[in-house]
């Protein structure tokens, strides 16, 4: 519109039918809401095929403020396997019917130094492995230490395991 002052007459109206063109302007403002409802649906997994085409009439749905999945308030249900007697614990975590709070919980497990750590450290210094302090390796294997079982529960200690 504006070059129409510098062109001749004739021109002028080819520029008001070229004006005319400007409809297509138009067009792209109805783009913002396709991306709009691009957007809109981030609880929609790619489960729906995603609107491509910019001419879609389709707006989201309005119950999409229902986004927020309902929370699942059940408790995780747990079943334990049948405990087994306190003389029996090895080196797993295993479910007890604990004697002091009469729980039945899974035992909690920590390592402590224990004879087969002394006996491996006190067996290389008599080899005469001593280089580099490398008899006191075995205070780091933890496949050498006793097993102390604490009852899940109440913490309390309920049993320990000796390797040797
Ligand atoms: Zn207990």
């Amino acid at each position: 519109m504006v070059n129409t002052q510098n062109t001749p007459s004739e021109h002028a109206h080819v520029t008001d039918l070229q004006g005319g063109n400007l409809y297509p302007d138009i067009v792209p403002e109805q783009e913002p809401p396709a991306y709009i409802a691009s957007t809109s649906p981030m609880n929609q997994a790619g489960s729906e095929a995603v609107p491509l085409t910019s001419g879609d009439h389709k707006k989201p749905l309005p119950d999409s403020p229902t986004h927020a999945p309902t929370p699942l308030m059940s408790p995780p249900v747990v079943y334990l396997p049948p405990a087994i007697p306190i003389e029996e614990l090895r080196t797993e975590p295993a479910v007890i019917l604990c004697p002091h709070c009469n729980t039945l919980s899974l035992t909690r497990i920590r390592h402590k130094n224990g004879a087969a750590n002394w006996l491996s450290c006190i067996g290389m210094l008599l080899l005469g492995i001593t280089a580099l302090g490398v008899c006191l390796v075995p205070f780091c294997i933890t496949s050498l230490k006793d097993v102390i079982h604490e009852c899940g529960h109440c913490h309390q200690v309920v049993g320990k395991y000796k390797r040797i």
